[in-house]
């Protein structure tokens, strides 16, 4: 038996707003990076409408999908 969660970066759950991600598909869209002192800054769109602020790879600020 081959532990796959093991090994898996993919999270299959929005850190932001707990909404369930489908395990293939391509859950963030990165939107636009930027080169700051501190490294890369990074801005991604979750499939669920979040979006996510990281610098080098780390979440730094999370803003959750707007609510109807
Ligand atoms: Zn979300």
């Amino acid at each position: 038996m081959t532990p796959t969660s093991a090994v898996t970066l993919t999270v299959d759950r929005c850190p932001v707003c707990g909404e369930p991600t489908p395990a293939e598909a391509r859950w963030w869209t990165l939107k636009s990076h930027h080169r700051i002192s501190e490294g890369e800054l990074e801005y991604c769109a979750s499939g669920c409408g979040c979006l996510v602020v990281l610098v080098n790879g780390e979440i730094v600020k999370s803003i959750p999908a707007a609510r109807r």
